[in-house]
């Protein structure tokens, strides 16, 4: 590295760069470049091109980009999958996020587009990425079936990625039930019925989601099946359970909504009956963890939400009788907190 280079300032050059990379990624998972390459000896960017129906010389760019950037591997004979592109980045991968990769390019970069507005107004900005803003986040997913559908997918594939550990980062054994409020897709429910063979899972959501978790169920299951309920969390009645989980589900709201969640729940917990959140927690200076304040601009551009501190959770728990607050730093996509009501 010569003198003048390193006294370039590389971290705001590589933050300058960051969302030609994030949108390389996007476009060669739009045009399933990945699942064309998947299983198959290496391609040549003209064989890539004539079958996703795209222009050679964009394409060879994009192929070269996605190797310089570790996604491809490249040799004289072609391009080729890297093992972590099989795994995360074709669309039946074991752990596929193809899914969040879709809705980040379709529905959150309109989003972020307007993180200017966001700022300056303090409030998310469906209207000017999607000429429309409902009462809440979701009535503006849920309005159309493609949307709605794009929404599940990308959940599916974060929550299935993380939920052994979030499964795992307590030992639950001592809970006979437990509701997953807001479990969606049950990604999670169906790891937690993996771990836990004794525990009944339900997964409760709201009705348009309920309708449609059929296409995400596992093909073949040989455990306990998990119950979906349909309902809405702020209005009707929960399912008994002795363990209420709230996975990337208090993120979405301000505290004023939370407080109506976290008294529902406490009304209908029996002492010794628990919650579990799975958040991505921030330090309490709020300055430790950029991925966690990247997301908290990311529930800024799309909800009422926000990311919150492991005080403010406690504070928020401990309002309504929920004590022996334990917080698990997992120092990935999601933190786990568990109480008792006492
Ligand atoms: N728990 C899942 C996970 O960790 O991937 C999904 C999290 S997603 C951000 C929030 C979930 O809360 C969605 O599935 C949504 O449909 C559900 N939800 C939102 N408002 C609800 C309500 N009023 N009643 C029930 N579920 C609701």
């Amino acid at each position: 590295v010569s003198e003048s280079a390193a006294k370039l300032p590389s971290k705001i050059l590589e933050l300058m760069d960051g969302f030609r990379a994030s949108k390389a990624l996007f476009v060669a998972s739009k045009l399933k470049i990945f699942d064309h390459l998947k299983d198959k000896c290496p391609l040549k960017a003209v064989d890539i091109a004539n079958e996703v129906g795209t222009s050679i010389c964009g394409t060879e760019r994009l192929l070269d980009a996605c190797a310089a950037l570790g996604l491809l591997e490249k040799t004289p004979q072609g391009y080729s999958n890297t093992d972590s592109a099989n795994t995360y980045l074709t669309l039946d991968g074991e752990y596929s996020l193809h899914g969040y990769i879709i809705h980040s390019n379709d529905h959150l970069w309109p989003l972020f587009t307007n993180l200017e507005s966001a700022v300056k107004e303090g409030s998310r900005q469906n209207h000017r990425a999607f000429g429309r803003k409902a009462e809440d986040l979701f009535k503006d997913y849920y309005h159309s079936q493609e949307v709605k559908q794009r929404f599940m997918a990308a959940m599916h594939s974060i929550a299935h990625l993380t939920a052994r550990d979030v499964a795992t980062a307590f030992d639950l054994s001592q809970f006979k039930s437990a509701c997953d409020l807001g479990g969606c897709t049950g990604a999670l429910a169906h790891e937690l019925v993996q771990i836990y063979p004794n525990l009944k899972v339900t997964v409760f959501d709201l009705p348009e989601v309920i309708a449609n978790t059929s296409y995400f169920q596992p093909s073949r299951q040989h455990t306990a099946p998990v119950t979906f309920v349909s309902g809405d969390f702020f209005e009707d009645n929960l399912p008994e359970a002795d363990l209420y989980i709230l996975s990337r589900v208090l993120h979405d709201w301000p505290d004023e909504k939370i407080n109506v969640l976290l008294s529902k729940i406490s009304s209908v917990c029996k002492p010794g009956c628990g919650i579990l959140l799975a958040e991505m927690v921030l330090d309490d200076e709020k300055k430790n963890r950029s991925t966690v304040l990247l997301q908290s601009l990311n529930m800024l551009v799309q909800t009422e939400g926000k990311e919150r501190s492991g005080s403010e959770y406690r504070e928020l728990l401990e309002q309504h009788g929920f004590t022996n607050v334990k917080i698990r730093l997992m120092g990935n996509l999601l933190d786990v907190v568990l109480c008792v009501k006492t």
